[in-house]
């Protein structure tokens, strides 16, 4: 069976091996994430090659998303590696503090103290710590531990409702897009973006690198949801970055933005990803919870593009299993996914031709209920339009450049295949085409297809024609 949803795995010391990961693609990762966090350029370098290497042998594409650091706001180190934190005690955030203790952290972001007021909360630790500010004085923020607990080396600090100014690309960031552009990954995310000022800089500084890399937003803050809209348009795709996010809005806002998130990234041809927690209790549970398979189930039946595992992969004990585990639950909510393209079809406004094509394709396909839709693209939007519609036939991507090819991997309802050559002759290419899907195994002789094509053959954005294939039908171009 055919999975419509993809998944994005993160790469780290638990699947950073050639035959876990090797595995885990088997199992259906069609996206690895390459957390930026952690490592240098030269470990990314190597990762990348991994990831290559592994889905070569196993014969299918996958992309690779690079996922920026970003200004991650953090506590610094403490002397004893972690204090304990008790309710009621004072303790201070002090920018000038080199090595913390019981009563006093210091902060790798030095301006937090002029972003901060008397009054604001701040959460330590995705929120498992929270600190009531009672004054700000010079470089230190004196707190009231109102929810305490173990604060270790390096926790983020958010601020409830946001508002804190450090800018979305860092230093590192910008030399890591130069990495990442090297590395000639397919996405980039950028980590805290505030507006879609922060989304042209990176694509700018990833075109200026030589990179073509998509952009993603990761959605983390109070700020950067209120700019969904302009960043959606500046952007390639978004991330439901529900971690930060949820400390941010408060986790209960969570839900419903991630609904909203993933329509309005349908409705603006846009991709979307579910990111965080989804099967947390498998970092070291061999079986996910009943809430994780809902999680997972809902995001399914919310459209989004993909579902994203973090520590679950990275560093869990069991990474394989939960990558099939994955599958297993998108596959079942995918069988309940209710067609919707008469409803939403209606809405669309379209100008292009290239379009209007993958409009009147996907359209037809449904209507006609044929075994497929077959998108010969060069840059894979043909296919991206197709499938920002859910009309229940699948759209297989034929292409003939590998770059389109792992972009398209995060495509929700497209699966990219590789074309040997694009031949200029029409009934030569078409043949190809059809003997392509057929030795893929996913139709056969006799099968109905909608067929999307560019004349003349090879530009890139040129889609202008449909045509409605009966498989065999076409006669082998004379040798
Ligand atoms: C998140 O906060 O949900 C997220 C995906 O960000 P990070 O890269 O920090 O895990």
């Amino acid at each position: 069976m055919t999975r419509h949803t993809k998944i994005v795995a993160t790469l780290g010391p638990a699947s950073n091996n050639p035959e876990v990961l090797e595995k885990m693609i088997r199992a259906g990762v069609d996206v690895v994430r390459l957390n930026f966090s952690h490592g240098s350029a030269d470990d990314h370098v190597a990762r990348a090659t991994m990831v290559r290497d592994a889905a070569k042998r196993v014969g299918r594409p996958v992309g690779i998303l690079a996922d920026l650091q970003g200004p991650k706001i953090r506590v610094g180190k403490f002397a004893a590696g972690l204090v304990v934190l008790e309710n009621g005690a004072r303790f201070v955030l002090d920018a000038n503090c080199t090595l913390g203790d019981i009563e006093r952290a210091g902060l790798d972001y030095k301006d937090l103290p002029k972003d901060v007021r008397n009054g604001d909360v701040l959460l330590l630790d995705d929120g498992r710590i929270v600190l009531d500010v009672e004054r700000v004085t010079g470089a230190e923020i004196q707190t009231v531990v109102r929810h305490g607990g173990e604060l270790s080396n390096n926790k983020g600090i958010n601020r409830q409702g946001g508002g804190l100014s450090a800018p979305a690309l860092t230093a590192k960031d910008m030399e890591d897009i130069k990495t990442a552009a090297s590395i000639g990954v397919d996405y980039v995310a950028i980590s805290f973006p505030k507006s879609a000022a922060d989304m042209y800089m990176a694509r700018q500084l990833m075109r200026a690198a030589g990179g073509k890399a998509l952009t993603i937003a990761k959605i983390e803050r109070v700020e950067a949801v209120a700019a969904l809209d302009e960043i959606l348009d500046a952007s390639d795709g978004v991330m439901v970055a529900r971690g930060d996010l949820a400390v941010e809005v408060g986790d209960a806002a969570v839900p419903a933005l991630q609904k909203k998130m993933i329509r309005m990234a349908r409705e603006r041809n846009k991709l979307a990803i579910t990111a965080t927690q989804m099967m947390e209790s498998m970092i070291v549970s061999p079986v996910p919870t009943r809430a994780e398979v809902s999680d997972v189930a809902n995001a399914v039946l919310d459209g989004t593009d993909a579902v994203m595992l973090s520590a679950e992969t990275a560093s869990g004990k069991y990474p394989v299993h939960t990558v099939e585990a994955m599958a297993r639950v998108c596959l079942e909510a995918e069988k309940s996914h209710e067609v919707t393209l008469d409803r939403e079809f209606l809405d669309r406004i379209f100008t292009r031709i290239d379009q209007s094509i993958a409009m009147a394709a996907i359209w037809t396909a449904h209507h006609l209920k044929v075994k497929a839709i077959a998108a010969l693209t060069e840059s894979g939007s043909t296919a991206l339009w197709m499938s920002r519609l859910n009309c229940g036939v699948p759209i297989y991507a034929l292409t003939p450049a590998a770059e389109a090819q792992t972009k398209m991997c995060l495509y929700r309802d497209v699966y990219p295949l590789l074309m040997k050559q694009m031949h200029t002759d029409r009934d030569e290419l078409l043949f190809d085409a059809e003997r392509l899907l057929i030795e893929a195994g996913v139709v056969e002789k006799g099968d109905l297809i909608v067929l999307t094509i560019g004349e003349p053959i090879g530009t890139p954005g040129g889609t202008n024609t449909l045509k409605i294939v009966r498989v065999g039908e076409h006669t082998p171009p004379a040798a």
